[in-house]
């Protein structure tokens, strides 16, 4: 039987990069997909969302209850060093809004190639299509069978990452390996996930995008208050602030609260102004029509339904809106009132369950329970808010998990 020093399992971001940093040739990276970095590929977007340009302080405020775990695996390799990775081997960065990092070139697959690259530079080998059935201890080795194939190794890295999008090869495979080694099975729990909303005349907002300030409240009380893009889909909504706060949603919904959303999607107005200004717009324009008038606050194939919901006739012209639909209009623009009923798990962009972070050394993401197991990425607990903290956390730690590895022998 072949034996190598270290297997990582799982050529996505985290095990990338515990490759590169091995560089080893008495280790392998096995990928059960015909490519690596096959998620990477469909992140931000398609454009790859590398990483957050913000500081180590914000970053810890940034993975929920989590953040101070994964600081020494950000001491040891940080926002600044990726982006150095990727510039000096030819993928030019730029930083968006809100610090996020995106390649110059708006292409994940600048970013992948950029990696492969540097990893085929590098002596770490890896192998496509093997997908790793089951790994067992035995003496001080791991068995690792993969396509009918028993390989030794005396680390293993599992980088085989979560539950979300299965079909780019994350189908929680790490977790039961983990399990069946002695770890602690944890309930499945999705991150960063869209909503399901009850009242279905949202659905036919499918695809706009429009900045709102929201609240959620949890059986009247108020238990979110944050603004940002949202985006109505085929059954809800979704965007950042939506899938940063699902989690919290969740908790909530779980314990069969009533949860309702009531979004104001004039949040650069205060009610008084937008009252004055609806006034003062109404006398200036009496003869305008409303439908077109409204398209001032709301996009325009947002426009008729709006008004529609609200019951009021779109060919109004403006001199003809009684006072009581004026007060009603700008009742509606600042609050529209919806039941949440389901956060979309299967939709959600990352997984934050996982292993037990108390059962992981934050100092190498070796594992407490099963010596020379290295655990990384999006299969250690804990998930990042949107914005490139996830992809940071699986660049951070496979990092940690290699140089550890590195500086036992
Ligand atoms: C739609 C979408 C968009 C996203 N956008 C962003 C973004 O812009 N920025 C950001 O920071 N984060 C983003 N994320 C999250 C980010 O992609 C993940 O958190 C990150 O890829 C996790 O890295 P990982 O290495 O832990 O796991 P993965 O990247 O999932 O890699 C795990 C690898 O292990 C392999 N594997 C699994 N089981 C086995 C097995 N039994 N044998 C062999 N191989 C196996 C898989 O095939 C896979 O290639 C996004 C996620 C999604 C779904």
């Amino acid at each position: 039987m072949k034996n190598y020093d270290t297997v990582i399992i799982g050529g996505g971001a985290s095990g990338i990069l515990a490759g590169i940093y091995l560089n080893d040739p008495h280790s392998i990276i096995l990928e059960k997909n015909n490519i690596l970095g096959k998620k990477l590929l469909i992140t931000g977007g398609g454009r790859c969302n590398i990483t957050n340009n913000s500081t180590l302080k914000e970053y810890i405020n940034s993975y929920y209850n989590s953040g101070n775990y994964f600081r020494p695996a950000f001491n040891r390799f940080f926002n600044k060093d990726i982006i150095e990775l990727l510039e000096d081997n030819g993928c030019k960065t730029k930083v968006e809004d809100d610090n996020r990092v995106f390649p110059v070139t708006n292409k994940s697959k600048t970013v992948l190639n950029t990696l492969i690259n540097i990893l085929d530079n590098k002596k770490t080998q890896y192998k496509l299509n093997c997908n790793v059935n089951s790994i067992t201890r035995n003496d001080n080795q791991f068995i690792i069978d993969y396509n009918n194939t028993c390989i030794s190794a005396n680390n293993i890295i599992l980088a085989t990452g979560g539950l979300s999008y299965p079909e780019t090869g994350s189908t929680g495979d790490g977790k039961r390996f983990a399990v069946a080694l002695g770890h602690k099975n944890t309930k499945n729990m999705g991150g960063l996930s869209p909503i399901k909303i009850e009242e279905t005349w949202i659905n036919k907002l499918q695809g706009i995008t429009l900045p709102v300030k929201l609240e959620f409240k949890a059986n009247n009380k108020s238990i979110v208050k944050d603004s940002g893009s949202i985006v109505f889909t085929h059954n809800g909504i979704s965007g950042f602030v939506i899938m940063n706060n699902s989690m919290t949603i969740e908790r909530h919904l779980r314990k069969n609260k009533e949860v309702i959303l009531n979004m104001d999607v004039t949040p650069d107005y205060t009610y008084e102004s937008l009252y004055k200004t609806l006034q003062d717009d109404f006398q200036k324009h009496p003869t305008q029509g409303l439908k077109r008038y409204i398209h001032k606050y709301l996009p325009k194939n947002m426009v008729e339904i709006f008004l529609e919901q609200i019951n009021i006739d779109q060919t109004t012209k403006l001199n003809q809106v009684t006072k009581k639909d004026r007060v009603k209009i700008r009742d509606s623009l600042k609050r529209i009132r919806l039941t949440v009923v389901d956060v979309l798990e299967n939709e959600s962009q990352v997984t934050n369950s996982g292993i037990k972070r108390k059962e992981i050394s934050p100092d190498t993401c070796e594992s407490k329970i099963v010596p020379h197991l290295y655990i990384v990425g999006e299969l250690i607990e804990g998930c990042g808010i949107c914005g490139g903290y996830n992809l940071q956390k699986a660049f951070s730690t496979g990092v940690l998990a290699a140089t550890s590895i590195k500086s036992r022998r």
